[in-house]
């Protein structure tokens, strides 16, 4: 079958590459210049002064993952012999959340896992699609910025967030559109910093009380260049790069508060942590993720994947998986499990009746 997958973050390249090794002839579409989708890097460059341009690098999407599922845990195992991934234990600062479950990073960024699972299928970049319509006779026409994509695909996969989901499936699969919906994604602001003198004898932080959820050091973290992204003009004692992402309630709480309102009160509250008293912030810009987790997964373990075989339609993602990277692993796989071996009773693939949401 030729099958167009919208969407190239983890789910999108995951299903993408089982559909192809299943042998089906495969395409992605993501509307932005590479894979990834939220398991992000962003590059940028900070410039002191005229003799010197910094290359930075901030992981300001997922900062790692954790992998809990016995499959996904073995994809992982298997990803790390290949060096595609590698655990990271940073030292954390004191009051922490605790965490017991070893933390994954892709290596040598973020995207770095999707780069490598969509490899050399066909992928279309800044391909932003904005519609499907039906062929006569059966099949789908992709439409990209209004514009149908030369030829027709048998499925169509949706592997995106339920908002930008549900746009798509709503003229072919309201009950759906209506169900993705339902499903709430918390928002994430994310600050990315250059600061003098933060080198405080940790390198992430998850205070449990205040606005910030997640700091990390960005160099700390395997397979990074040292030190710190940066070149060696500066040592990692001098300057250090930070994300820090503050909390779901805090984010929802100042969704719409202008940027700078929210870097300075997220750096004041970096810059309380401990041992940070004489951190100085030399350059810094910030990020609204509207959409960073899903804030429940209703159909978990249950309906990971949805699929209609006569329309030749399907979803995945985190929002269907479970929660976060391991999530959308595991919809991707069950909707692939379910194209590729045609077994309805594929654990985690189920055909959605307007009953089943109606129950949820
Ligand atoms: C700030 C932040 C912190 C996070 N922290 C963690 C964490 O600690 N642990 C963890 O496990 N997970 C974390 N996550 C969540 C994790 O990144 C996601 O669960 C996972 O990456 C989701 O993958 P996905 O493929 O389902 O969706 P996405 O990564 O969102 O991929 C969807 C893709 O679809 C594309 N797209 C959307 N609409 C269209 C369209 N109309 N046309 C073409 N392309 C389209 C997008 O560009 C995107 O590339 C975090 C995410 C964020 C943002």
């Amino acid at each position: 079958m030729h099958i167009a997958v919208v969407g190239a973050g983890l789910a999108g390249v995951t299903a993408a590459r089982a559909l192809h090794e299943g042998g089906h002839a495969v395409q992605l579409f993501d509307k932005s210049r590479g894979v990834g989708g939220r398991m992000s890097t962003r590059r940028t460059s900070w410039t002191p002064d005229a003799q010197r341009e910094h290359a930075l690098a901030f992981d300001h999407g997922a900062p790692s993952f954790t992998a809990t599922d016995p499959a996904f845990a073995g994809f992982i195992q298997d990803a790390a012999t290949f060096g595609w991934v590698a655990p990271w234990a940073p030292r954390m600062a004191p009051a922490s959340r605790a965490e017991t479950a070893t933390r994954w990073v892709a290596n040598p960024d973020m995207p770095a896992l999707c780069r490598r699972l969509a490899g050399e299928l066909p992928l279309h970049r800044s391909a932003t699609v904005t519609g499907l319509a039906r062929v006569a006779g059966g099949g789908w026409q992709v439409l990209v910025d209004q514009v149908a994509h030369p030829g027709t695909f048998d499925r169509v996969v949706l592997a995106m967030p339920p908002a930008q989901a549900a746009a798509l499936l709503q003229a072919h699969a309201p009950t759906w559109a209506m169900a993705a919906r339902e499903v709430a994604m918390t928002p994430c602001w994310t600050v990315m910093a250059v600061f003098h003198q933060a080198a405080p004898e940790w390198d992430a932080a998850a205070p449990s009380t205040g606005p910030i959820a997640w700091a990390a050091r960005q160099g700390s973290q395997p397979g990074r260049d040292a030190p710190d992204n940066d070149d060696n003009t500066a040592t990692a004692s001098d300057t250090q790069n930070w994300v820090i992402q503050a909390s779901a309630a805090w984010s929802a709480q100042h969704l719409e508060d202008d940027a700078a309102t929210v870097s300075a009160a997220l750096l004041q509250a970096f810059q309380a942590l401990p041992g940070l008293a004489a951190a100085e912030v030399q350059w810094q810009t910030s990020h609204r993720w509207r959409y960073s987790v899903p804030r429940n997964a209703p159909w978990a373990g249950e309906c990971t994947a949805w699929t209609d075989d006569a329309l030749g339609l399907g979803v995945c993602g985190d929002w269907l998986g479970g929660v976060g990277v391991e999530g959308a692993w595991l919809s991707a796989q069950a909707l692939a499990d379910a194209w590729c071996d045609a077994d309805p009773a594929a654990p985690g693939h189920c055909h959605p009746s307007p009953a089943m949401f109606e129950a949820a």
